[in-house]
């Protein structure tokens, strides 16, 4: 099966040609063409909105597909509410319902509804499926969705913690109980996603029980360009004193704070090329988001009641030997240790990185969206 996985930015769309066996698993080759299209919307682009860009990547999977149909398509969409606890073949009312939660991620939900009627209208025949970044944490019992602000502002407004990174968080979790030898329903285990957007997810009995991102993606971890957890009263009080809007404080907290902010860098890479030729910014950096991550690593351990493991995955959890050093020397507490040699060791595929007397095994297990896009698009579409 030739299934299409989109992702619909606001002013972007990235896509992968995947194929499948009659399993639903990987084909021996599994991804025939990817691209990217950009500035959709942009004045001057030649783009002028989403159903132009498919039209541009039709163009550009002539050569890929060879003559056959791409018998599905499945869309990744940031945020599906309440409503959407799984994945969900996409009718008119889906549609629409994936408009209405567009108050809940503004650039986001507009985008992938619009990237959904230009499918639509371009190849009407073609099973849809969407996939949400929100709903495996539906999950969540309300103790952990709920903040403590009056009840009204959850039931009027729909504010409460909702969690981001699904996806990759369900994948990861089946894969680690896997290479455990694990049932999945009985899994404990602390995930931490660590890419240039970062979450922790608190896994009980195979499903999310506790996720460090909030009503949007910017809580929790120190991340690329975002800030993670702060007071909000320090929004308040930047408003009053001085004289930030909310569009410049949105951009202060999501653009250029996390590790930007603290080292002037937003890539890991850098940072730790940085740090170790002897920048004190660079340093600092390493240091507050390693200690932040080991916080939500002990919180979690406590929230699903004695973690099984602990996994990294994302670009950083997966490339970065030191990073991951950084944050499990401070889990001494817990028990943890670690194999030096195996946290450097260059390895495909989930592996363990902990010392055999460590109390809770510690993964590396590689994440891949757009496979589990795929995957799960084959199973509503076939
Ligand atoms: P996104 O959230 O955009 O999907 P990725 O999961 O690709 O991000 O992760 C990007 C981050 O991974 C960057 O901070 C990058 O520096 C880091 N990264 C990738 N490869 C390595 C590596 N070999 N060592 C350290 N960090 C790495």
């Amino acid at each position: 099966m030739l299934v299409l996985v989109i992702n619909s930015g606001s002013s972007s769309l990235k896509y992968q040609l995947r194929e499948l066996a009659d399993d639903g698993t990987d084909a021996p080759v599994p991804v025939l063409a990817q691209g990217l299209v950009e500035r959709i919307g942009v004045p001057g682009s030649g783009v002028p909105d989403h159903a132009a860009a498919l039209e541009q990547v039709e163009a550009e999977l002539a050569e890929a597909t060879g003559g056959r149909t791409i018998d599905a398509a499945g869309h990744r969409v940031v945020h599906g509410g309440e409503r959407f606890t799984a994945p969900a073949r996409v009718t008119n009312e889906v549609i629409r319902a994936i408009e209405r939660l567009a108050p809940l991620a503004p650039l986001h939900n507009h985008a992938a509804a619009q990237g959904l009627r230009a499918m639509a209208e371009r190849w009407p025949d073609m099973p849809q499926v969407v996939v949400f970044d929100t709903s495996f944490h539906q999950t969540m019992p309300r103790e952990a969705w709920q903040y403590a602000l009056p009840d009204e502002v959850y039931t009027e407004h729909g504010i409460r913690r909702y969690g981001f990174h699904g996806t990759s968080h369900d994948l990861v979790t089946g894969l680690a109980a896997e290479h455990l030898g694990i049932p999945r329903g009985e899994f404990r285990a602390v995930v931490l996603h660590l890419g240039n957007g970062a979450s922790a997810t608190a896994i009980r009995d195979g499903v999310s029980v506790d996720t460090s991102m909030g009503y949007t993606p910017l809580a929790g971890l120190v991340m690329g360009t975002r800030s993670g957890d702060l007071d909000p009263s320090v929004v308040t009080h930047l408003m009053r004193n001085h004289g930030y809007d909310a569009e410049e404080l949105d951009t202060l907290m999501n653009r250029r704070s996390g590790l930007l902010g603290l080292a002037g860098e937003a890539d890991m890479r850098q940072v730790l090329e940085n740090a170790a030729s002897g920048d004190g910014r660079a340093r600092n950096a390493l240091d507050v988001a390693s200690y932040r991550l080991a916080k939500y690593v002990g919180g979690y351990h406590v929230a699903v009641g004695g973690a099984q493991a602990i996994v990294f995955t994302a670009g950083i959890g997966e490339n970065s030997a030191p990073f991951r050093a950084r944050v499990l020397d401070r889990l001494e507490a817990l028990g943890v240790a670690y194999d030096a040699e195996a946290n450097r060791a260059r390895v495909a595929g989930p592996h363990t990185i902990s010392a055999p007397e460590s109390a809770i095994p510690v993964l590396v297990v590689p994440t891949d969206e757009e496979q589990a896009i795929a995957r799960l698009t084959w199973e509503l579409a076939r």
